[in-house]
């Protein structure tokens, strides 16, 4: 038997209609939420991305505005549009497409964005908050979104020993964060290129959540019967049977067989990142509605 499904478009959809009521009470007070996304350049992927974000947008009523950069755009170009956002009374928050062209300072242009128009939830004060251990705040989106799936499916993650894969800014570290914190109550190990031995650390975790960014590196044999398994990874690899491109995690799909819950790649965690840069547009624009 396959391991239960945590299926991220169900949930997705379930997070989006608890929107729609607070959407529409914004709007009772005269507010509509509005999203402003930034890409640079002509990254296909990152053109995508930014689709499926608008599509979301559509679907809730929220207003989406997209700005579009060449490739050459110049950092204080990038920094100038930034700052205009950040300036416009009518934007809730802004979100500027990763990756950057190559050579620019990311950091720099994410640490200008207003921290309460920060929808992404990388601005310095909105991690701070989240090592503080206050999660009322605009969470990294797709973290947040691990935590409200895990929560969906009525798992109790107290005292499970739980390994991250991979320490980001945007993914790995927060996780860690959101799993130790206060009410989710799970005992984090954080691995990354220089751990010694991934493999002991996964045969000995409750919970995996692999964001590695490498096709199916956590191998079957090393999930513990019953383990839960959160794959972030989405990795595009060439497929002879297929004759062309597939799309796999950073977990072997038999895992699915040892595992007691996991997420499919695509359909699990990817529809939750969305969601969760919805609710914190929504997020952002009530808390302006009320500052
Ligand atoms: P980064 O490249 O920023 O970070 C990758 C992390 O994995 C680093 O901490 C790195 O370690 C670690 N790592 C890389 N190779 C190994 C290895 N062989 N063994 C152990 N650790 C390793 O990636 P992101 O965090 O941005 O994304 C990770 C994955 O998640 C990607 O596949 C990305 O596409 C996907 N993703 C999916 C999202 C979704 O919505 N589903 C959203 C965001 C990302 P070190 O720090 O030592 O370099």
């Amino acid at each position: 038997m396959g391991a239960n499904r945590l299926d991220g478009k169900v949930c997705a959809a379930k997070v989006e209609s608890s929107l729609s009521s607070r959407i529409r009470d914004l709007a009772e007070r005269g507010s509509s939420p509005h999203l402003a996304v930034v890409i640079v350049g002509d990254d296909p992927a990152s053109h995508v991305y930014v689709r499926s974000k608008e599509r979301a947008c559509e679907r809730l009523g929220i207003r989406s505005t997209r700005i579009d950069l060449p490739a050459a755009a110049s950092f204080d170009k990038v920094l100038a549009t930034v700052e205009s956002l950040n300036q416009d009374p009518d934007v809730d928050g802004i979100l500027v497409q990763s990756p950057l062209p190559r050579g620019m300072d990311e950091l720099a242009i994410t640490d200008h964005i207003l921290p309460e128009k920060d929808v992404d939830g990388f601005h310095p004060v909105n991690l701070g908050r989240l090592v503080q251990g206050r999660l009322d705040g605009l969470l990294p989106c797709t973290p947040a979104g691990v935590m409200y799936l895990l929560k969906f499916a009525e798992l109790d993650l107290t005292g499970l020993k739980a390994v991250v894969l991979g320490r980001s800014r945007i993914v790995g570290m927060p996780m860690a964060l959101l799993l130790a914190a206060k009410g989710a109550d799970a005992t984090v190990t954080v691995v990354h290129s220089r751990t010694t031995d991934i493999e002991s650390h996964c045969r000995g975790a409750d919970l995996i959540v692999a964001a590695v960014g490498r096709p199916e590196m956590v191998k079957a044999a090393w999930v513990k019967t019953g383990a839960i398994i959160v794959d972030v990874g989405i990795n595009r690899v060439e497929d002879s049977s297929v004759k062309g491109y597939r799309l796999c995690g950073d977990v072997e799909e038999d895992a699915n067989s040892v595992a007691s819950y996991m997420t499919p790649v695509p359909g699990g965690v990817g529809p939750m990142t969305i969601a969760m840069l919805m609710s914190n547009t929504v997020r952002a624009a009530e808390m302006r509605k009320t500052s």
